[in-house]
């Protein structure tokens, strides 16, 4: 029996199979990883002891190019998790009509018990341990929860010198002195925010002044929010692993939540003269215009899809909410921007940071924000399109989109 979160991606998968016709290899082909790649790796740690760590890569399908994604520092790590985000990588290429197939990987551990010495070996080792499977045209990492553009220097540096190879393209999500993407730090939650954008502008609404609320106030969550602050909307609401879930943030005090937010890497802490602190199921069934879960996999199930109080939820994490919640939601009249589409941002941006470190070509910010925001407002209103013309939620309408251009591409191979 698989893992619940993966099998969520069966189901996502099944839906969008039982509604439209692909071949059985192509069927097979989707459900399960080529590759799944477990190292364990020891690492001696700045007060002299040695722990072995376990790193997994899971690299789930290469039709389109080399697999893509990024690499989890989390306690909860897992196989089964890392295999739905690999799957996940492989649709949000694929819809964006990137050159990539999908991965993803990670170390089960949790980085904020570690300080900057011990990071730096464990990244390091990592990336020894992972150098037989990955590089430029194979399987390029990126940073996910947990990890930064630090240690995708860290990773990066290794593999350079283990390949005598110093061009710097086999990671992305590097710093910009190591050869980072301008743009790449706010890609995903600006992705986010053109998603929504482009939604109320195909509903004839405006934006201005309409509320939303941010679980997980990380890279994707707290750019996202920013951003959306920036295009006229009021953030009533943000929430991260702290367990500190706050309602109320209203009166220009976004900013302060941010920089504090910022200076601290996390909520705990906030004066309540920012915002008012609640319990989880008061936050989600607070009434807003916009949800935006960022944080983690498996936030929305059937009880929160009950008791949701908003107009359209985005997904900014990948996997935040499940198939049953799904129906629900559906049924409610709550549209979903889904996972691979929404935050599909990151890995563009990704992409045109592997661009410009194999031409030795690079862009100014301007360039890149341009670049992407063509690609999600294009991208958006191809799945915004095909859900209406086959009556369809934009989930299955991106999985169908995703999954389709794959088979073409089997089935050229075969002619
Ligand atoms: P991050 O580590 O920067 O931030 C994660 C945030 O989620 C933190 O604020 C953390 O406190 C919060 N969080 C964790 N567990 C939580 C919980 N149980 N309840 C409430 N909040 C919780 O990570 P990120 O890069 O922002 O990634 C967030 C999600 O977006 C993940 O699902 C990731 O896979 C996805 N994603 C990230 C990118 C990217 O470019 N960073 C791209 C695509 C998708």
């Amino acid at each position: 029996m698989p893992h619940k979160v993966y099998q969520l991606f069966l189901n996502q998968l099944n839906k969008c199979f039982d509604k439209f016709e692909f071949s059985k290899e192509v069927q097979l082909t989707m459900k399960q990883p080529k590759n799944e790649i477990i190292v364990n790796f020891p690492v001696k740690l700045s007060n002299g002891d040695t722990e072995l760590f376990k790193g997994y890569r899971i690299q789930h399908n290469d039709q389109l190019g080399p697999f893509k994604g990024g690499l989890r520092f989390h306690h909860e790590v897992h196989l089964d998790e890392c295999k739905s985000l690999a799957a996940w990588m492989t649709m949000k290429c694929a819809l964006q009509e990137l050159p990539y197939g999908g991965g993803k990987g990670g170390i089960k551990f949790n980085p904020r018990e570690y300080n900057e010495d011990d990071l730096r070996a464990i990244s390091r080792g990592f990336s020894k341990a992972l150098f037989p499977y990955i590089g430029e045209n194979v399987d390029i990492p990126a940073p996910d929860v947990g990890s930064t553009a630090q240690v995708m220097d860290w990773m990066n540096s290794v593999y350079q010198n283990m390949s005598h190879n110093k061009f710097s393209s086999s990671f992305t999500g590097k710093s910009l002195e190591n050869g980072g993407s301008k743009g790449r730090e706010q890609a995903t939650g600006l992705g986010v925010a053109y998603c929504v954008r482009e939604y109320f502008k195909v509903n004839n609404e405006s934006m201005e002044g309409k509320t939303f609320m941010v679980q997980g106030f990380g890279n994707v969550g707290s750019f996202g929010a920013k951003l959306l602050e920036g295009m006229g909307m009021k953030c009533i609401g943000v929430a991260d692993h702290t367990g500190h879930y706050l309602l109320n943030v209203e009166n220009n005090q976004f900013e302060k939540v941010f920089a504090h937010n910022k200076e601290n890497r996390c909520l705990a802490g906030i004066s309540t003269d920012l915002a008012t602190p609640c319990d989880r199921n008061t936050f989600f069934s607070n009434k807003c215009d916009v949800f935006v879960p960022a944080a983690l996999e498996l936030q929305i199930l059937e009880e929160e899809a009950k008791m949701m109080n908003c107009r359209m939820i985005v997904e900014g994490a990948n996997g935040p909410t499940d198939d049953v919640a799904d129906d629900i939601l559906l049924q409610r009249g709550i549209d979903v921007i889904p996972d691979i589409l929404a935050n599909s941002g990151g890995v563009t941006t990704s992409y045109f940071e592997w661009v410009q470190n194999k031409s030795s070509h690079y862009w100014s910010e301007k360039e890149v924000l341009a670049k992407l925001e063509d690609k999600m407002v294009e991208t958006f209103h191809r799945v915004w399109n095909c859900a209406k013309d086959n009556q369809i939620d934009m989930r299955t309408s991106s999985f169908y989109l995703a999954i389709d251009r794959i088979a073409k591409k089997i089935a050229s191979n075969q002619k």
